[in-house]
């Protein structure tokens, strides 16, 4: 008899390859039948908007027509008592138990050894296993096989809610359908509406969607695919032949093989009919690909198994060169939202930004760099949302929350009605603000609070300047350097810095050196690590490699040359001698460029980001080096807390008003105040308004953010005295959570009737 790992692997297998989720749940509950040796098996699914929430979705050994009819509450039956209590429940004699309810025709009567196992994921209970025998009663082993299969089944349970297919399903027993409203995390805020374009800048077979093409494009998209393929076979065979002499036989065998697969067959075949069937021809052969992969994958003998890779190398060869096709011709809606499974900051930069209006990501959280470089473009962004059925999406109308974390799908015409109403109401409150955009940042008791903003596109630079900033508090350079296909010659780096310190010329501006590395790579330095977040980023590369560092010191001085209003900022710094050996190298160049241009030039201010926990603690012995800190909040929260700012996972428990973060933020600013140094904030936080509450009332004056944050920070501002912000920050020290912290300010700004401000809010 296999082992029960064994068979586990292999439900998990048939479960991962079955067509459809109504097939995975029917695979499991077959299976179980034999693992288990057991009478009877059902699976309940929590369908959250109905009352009796606990649907049987499957069935072996009971009455089928059981199927979508029984249905429990949470805490009605043995079932519901199992997911209430959200752990297993083992009897020997069901029937006995006082939450027994026997469930008229359904068979149940003759099977009273019951196992029943909750189905779990993220602290949510999404359904009940429940396995039933006659007599011999289950044990430890089988309850902890069952339990690991329910863990397994959870990924399929959230696909099919978000992909719709759980809506479809119920909506075919006649039941009230599911809304499709997807949960992810707030990514940058606001709300937008847009038709659906998914992302295929990088090209992988399972990101591809499906989509719909006219009769008149089917011979174009025919002609297309043949010869994509034709160009693919013809590059195996130039490969074989090449490898001919340094590969052995069978190696090179390989590639004449996989031409030959793209000769004729069922591969081409399948594909061509799908097209056919109006389908355009990458989503067609994504299609074929995966049916073909999958039925090999299935094969239980391994080396026809592992064929199915195979077929998806062949795949992504195809794909690319189609893709490199349609790239070229992609027209875009007039106003579209990007949907993807990991939109990257780069991603931005192929896309016409004028049309964008929201982004959705499936991998990623709030502190991301592209949900960053969203907020700086007024982009509502959605992060993180699990298991988004982007290849589903094309064409689909989107309403992106950013406040919330929540996507609408194909929203129906009374939600849609809601959601416009709810998007001309923001609308107002933006109108409303821009009558600040001249008035100065004062406290109602008089303090000035100097308000930058945070850049890093040419294409923000001009929302910027209107937003009535007073200068750039941070420009994160490696935005350019990530957007170009090779390091930026020092020339384009000139180029790039004079442009924006020439637009606020006569006003600050603060350009941060290289900090790629963690979330942020460059596709022509690839840096791999297990940790990046921890290894080489910022700083660390900079000064491994003086000479890009150097370049880019010197671009950044010569484009100062005349303006002077330039600010270099240090990000990464974890200790003293990486800033003794920075400002070496900003020594250097400086004198380099001066014996060039044979003028005498103005060292220019030199700061350091506190953003690495370490630096809190030697923050005295920084600002003796340096003209200004710069406390980078996004940073500061993910190494304090030790939660990965990219991880969807993690990502409630990312927030920069955790109170350990007010006041470590707090011991920069005593210790900045005991040298005499400037400090300004530049994370995320300094453009919350209740951020903006706690940070005024710690005696901040210099605060940095995205253009669309600045109006409503201004609100905030000229609405309490600092006095008062003071005080409040005395009690919202005193508060254990960060929850607690935002309700706290949250309602202040109630009182005085600036609600609207914030929505929900969850950093
Ligand atoms: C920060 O860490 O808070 C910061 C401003 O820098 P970045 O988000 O670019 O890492
Ligand atoms: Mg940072």
């Amino acid at each position: 008899m296999p082992s029960l790992i064994h068979t586990l692997q292999s439900i998990v297998k048939q479960v991962d390859h079955a067509p459809d989720f109504q097939s995975a749940l029917d695979i499991i509950v077959d299976s179980l039948i034999d693992a288990l040796q057991v009478d009877a098996c059902s699976i309940f699914i929590d369908v959250p908007e109905q009352e009796r929430n606990l649907v049987m979705m499957a069935n072996r050994g009971l009455n089928r027509e059981a199927i979508g009819r029984v249905r429990l509450a949470t805490g009605e039956g043995l079932v519901g008592l199992v997911a209430e209590k959200a752990e297993p429940i083992r009897l020997d004699n069901a029937l006995e138990h006082r939450s027994f309810i026997l469930f008229e025709g359904s068979g149940e009567e003759a099977y009273p050894v019951f196992l029943g196992v909750p189905i779990i994921a993220h602290r949510h209970t999404l359904g009940v296993i429940v396995a039933q025998r006659s007599r011999r009663p289950f044990d430890n082993e089988e309850e902890a096989f069952l339990s690991t299969l329910a863990a397994q089944l959870a990924g399929a349970i959230t696909h099919a809610r978000s992909s719709g297919e759980m809506a479809r399903l119920l909506d075919d027993g006649g039941s009230v359908p599911l809304s499709r409203t997807l949960d992810g995390v707030a990514g940058a805020p606001g709300m937008s509406m847009g038709e659906a374009v998914v992302a295929t800048h990088q090209v992988r077979l399972h990101t591809i969607p499906d989509k719909s093409i006219d009769a008149e494009e089917v011979a174009g998209q025919v002609e297309r695919f043949e010869a994509a393929v034709a160009r693919v076979r013809q590059q195996l065979m130039e490969q074989a032949e090449r490898m001919r002499q340094s590969l052995p036989a069978e190696e090179c065998a390989l590639f004449v093989a996989y031409a030959q697969m793209l000769e004729s067959g069922s591969l081409i075949d399948d594909t061509l009919a799908l097209i056919r069937e109006r389908q355009w021809a990458p989503g067609a052969w994504r299609q074929t690909v995966e049916a073909h992969a999958a039925v090999f994958a299935s094969m239980e003998d391994e080396y026809l198994a592992e064929r199915a890779n195979d077929i998806r190398d062949l795949g992504r060869r195809v794909l690319q060169r189609l893709m490199s096709v349609e790239a070229g011709d992609r027209t875009y809606p007039r106003r579209f939202v990007l949907v993807g499974e990991n939109i990257a900051a780069s991603d931005l930069a192929s896309v016409p930004l004028d049309g964008l209006c929201g982004i959705v990501s499936e991998h990623g959280s709030g502190s991301s760099h592209v949900a960053i470089l969203a907020h700086a473009l007024g982009i509502p962004a959605v992060m993180g949302v699990s298991n988004l059925p982007h290849t589903k999406m094309e064409g689909l109308t989107v309403v992106v929350d950013g406040y919330g974390g929540h996507v609408h799908v194909d929203p129906r015409a009374a939600l849609l009605q809601e959601l416009k109403q709810y998007i001309r109401h923001e609308q107002r409150v933006s109108d409303s603000l821009k009558a600040l955009k001249d008035k100065p940042a004062v406290t109602t008791d008089g303090m000035r609070v100097s308000l930058y903003v945070n850049s890093g596109l040419m294409a923000d630079l001009t929302p910027s300047l209107e937003s009535g900033a007073e200068g750039v508090g941070l420009y994160r350079t490696e935005i350019p350097f990530q957007i170009r296909e090779s390091f930026p010659s020092e020339e384009d780096q000139y180029r790039i810095y004079r442009d924006v310190l020439e637009t606020f010329a006569g006003m600050p501006v603060v350009l941060r050196t290289l900090d790629v590395g963690g979330d942020k790579p460059l596709n022509y330095f690839p840096i791999r690590e297990e940790n990046p977040f921890l290894g080489w980023r910022g700083i660390r590369i900079s000064l491994d490699h003086p000479d890009i560092f150097i370049t880019q010191l010197r671009a950044m001085i010569r484009a100062n040359a005349g303006l002077d209003n330039l600010h270099i900022l240090l990000p990464m710094i974890s200790s003293l001698e990486e800033l003794d050996d920075a400002l070496i190298l900003v020594h250097r160049a400086k004198d380099e460029i001066q014996d060039e241009l044979g003028l005498p030039l103005r060292f220019p201010h030199v700061g350091a980001m506190i953003e690495v926990p370490s630096t809190i603690f030697q923050i005295d012995e920084i600002c003796r080096l340096v003209d200004f800190v710069s406390i980078g909040t996004n940073d500061l929260t993910q190494y304090l807390l030790a939660v990965d700012r990219n991880n969807e996972s993690v990502a409630e428990l990312f927030s920069s008003l955790h109170p350990s973060v007010l006041r470590a933020i707090e011991q920069v600013v005593q210790g900045a105040a005991r040298q005499g140094t400037p400090v300004s904030v530049c994370g995320e936080l300094a453009g919350d308004p209740v951020g903006v509450m706690a940070l005024i009332g710690m005696g901040i004056d210099s605060l940095s953010m995205s253009a669309g944050s600045l109006p409503r920070a201004k609100k905030v501002i000229r609405s309490f005295s600092q006095q008062e912000l003071a005080n409040l920050r005395l009690q919202a020290l005193s508060l254990h959570e960060a929850e607690e912290v935002r309700e706290f300010y949250a309602a202040r700004l109630d009182e005085k009737g600036l609600g609207d401000l914030i929505r929900a809010q969850k950093r």
